[in-house]
């Protein structure tokens, strides 16, 4: 196996392991959340048995790939302007390329795309990804090639992801996919449809083949982690239905995060996302008994007002979400925490902005992801709910939420000065080739003078200065995890 990973290479673009013999090539670029990222290494590792290697130049592709994401309109504009790209390189320099869009963006827009987009040759929803190698003879016979059926069962548990452009430190593992939480602002339970949970057996697998290439950290992935629930197959809806046995045999988040987190002691394991209404104590019992299991959990709340929450539906109030972060605080005293907060839900008025201002105080969250509400076509929201806050208002309530939070951030990372960490380094600091860049188990990221330590080390570094977001420090020498 030949190595063509360009260093250059970033953000968006991925490139694998070219495999000897395959002479097509595949450029693919992701948007959006993580599971797209790491549904890209699946569909690579489908490609790659037909024939593709990836390649980083646009030019050179036989197919185009974007990955999509529908969670805000933004993103959606996004993924329009590659579009216009990719049909500038088709006319000007390469004819013969063919371009799909994958993910939520197809599954949304369906045929339309292939009307409205002149330049889009097939389409394919996050569930149909093994339908790409049929897809592909439908467009080289000049058919229309659209598959975006959701599954009951898919969940690619069998296909091992090639991985794209990474590390070769930290990687993604999927366990869980769909989403079943009917939030009212979200698009998702409607792109990549009802939830269900991978084969712990085959999650386990995944993991110690990572570990013997040389991995030292996973993120068990899902739109709703903790919601893990594995029967044998099927929806987590269907769970009711299920029989005796294979209720008394089920295995919930709390148990599969102690398997993994045995299977591979001296891996780092952490997961994303929580949804706080599916969050249990015993979650954090198993975090607080494996010292491999990162103590870092990412907590979206989205509001501090209980009157929003509803809205939103959100199946907690803003005081069941303080007493749960309450518990983590008494289980796992070190743990970093971080929230996705909207601003402008419609009704949103002063007094719930306030709330949402006060609950952040109180959590004194370590960072955070903060978005206007974005009106997303067939949600809940869309079809009840006026889109009433003006475009201004719900920038300056970001920009306030934003500041509050840098405020949080700092406080953080200079709490940690003079403290001595633990970091799993991961590249080159972005901003000088004498230093390294990791991060501790609460997420923090680390920068450090390179001495003698390589990527993918445990090191022990002693915090001395710090930014907003980033801790500045010295290796001290290797961690006892080494
Ligand atoms: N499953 C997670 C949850 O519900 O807590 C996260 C799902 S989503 C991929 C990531 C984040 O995007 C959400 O937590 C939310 O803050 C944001 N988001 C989702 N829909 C949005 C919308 N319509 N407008 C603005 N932000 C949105």
């Amino acid at each position: 196996m030949e190595k063509i990973i360009d260093e250059k290479a970033q953000g968006n673009t991925l490139t694998l392991e070219a495999r000897e013999g395959n002479s097509k090539k595949l450029y693919i670029e992701s948007y959006g959340c993580q599971m797209n990222f790491s549904d890209s290494e699946i569909v690579a590792s489908i490609l790659a048995d037909q024939g593709y290697n990836t390649t980083l130049r646009l030019e050179d592709a036989d197919l185009v790939l974007v990955n999509t994401c529908s969670i805000r309109d933004k993103a959606e504009q996004t993924v329009r302007k590659r579009l216009e790209k990719y049909n500038a390189v088709k006319r000007s320099s390469n004819p013969k390329m063919k371009v799909g869009v994958l993910g939520c963006m197809a599954e949304r827009l369906k045929e339309k795309f292939l009307e409205e987009e002149k330049i889009v040759d097939l389409v394919v929803g996050p569930d149909a990804y093994k339908d790409i190698p049929n897809l592909l003879k439908d467009v080289e016979e000049g058919r229309e090639a659209v598959n975006v059926l959701l599954s009951k069962d898919e969940t690619y548990a069998d296909i091992s992801p090639v991985r794209l452009g990474g590390n070769g430190i930290t990687a993604f593992v999927s366990i869980t996919r769909g989403c079943d939480n009917m939030c009212t602002f979200c698009v998702v339970p409607f792109t990549r449809g009802r939830e269900r949970s991978r084969d712990p057996q085959s999650i386990i697998g995944e993991v110690n083949d990572l570990a013997e290439k040389g991995y030292k950290e996973i993120t068990l992935l899902g739109q709703n982690v903790d919601s893990y629930l594995w029967y044998g197959g099927g929806l987590k809806k269907d769970f009711k239905n299920a029989t005796e046995m294979e209720k008394a045999t089920a295995i919930n988040f709390a148990q599969l995060l102690a398997m993994v987190a045995q299977a591979q002691p001296k891996m780092r394991i952490r997961f994303s996302t929580s949804n706080p209404q599916d969050m249990t104590e015993d979650v954090l019992h198993a975090m607080a008994k494996y010292p491999n299991i990162c103590n870092y959990i990412h907590l979206p709340v989205q509001s501090g007002s209980t009157r929003i929450l509803k809205e939103m539906n959100r199946q907690h109030t803003r005081e069941e979400y303080m007493a749960l972060i309450d518990k983590v605080r008494e289980i796992l005293p070190d743990c970093g925490i971080s929230q996705d907060m909207i601003t402008g839900f419609p009704t949103e008025t002063e007094e719930d902005h306030r709330q949402t201002l006060s609950l952040m105080e109180y959590v004194k969250y370590d960072f955070g992801f903060m978005f206007m509400y974005s009106e997303r076509p067939g949600t809940l929201a869309a079809r009840k709910l006026e889109d009433d806050v003006p475009e201004e208002v719900k920038k300056r309530r970001l920009t306030e939420i934003v500041d509050l939070q840098q405020k949080h951030s700092a406080f953080h990372t200079q709490k940690t000065v003079g403290k001595t960490v633990e970091v799993l380094i991961e590249k080159e600091s972005r901003k000088s080739d004498q230093h390294w860049s990791g991060r501790t188990p609460q997420n923090t990221v680390v920068v450090f003078q390179k001495e003698h330590y390589k990527p993918g080390d445990f090191v022990m570094v002693k915090i001395t200065d710090c930014t907003t977001a980033t801790l500045l420090g010295e290796a001290v020498g290797y961690s006892e995890n080494q």
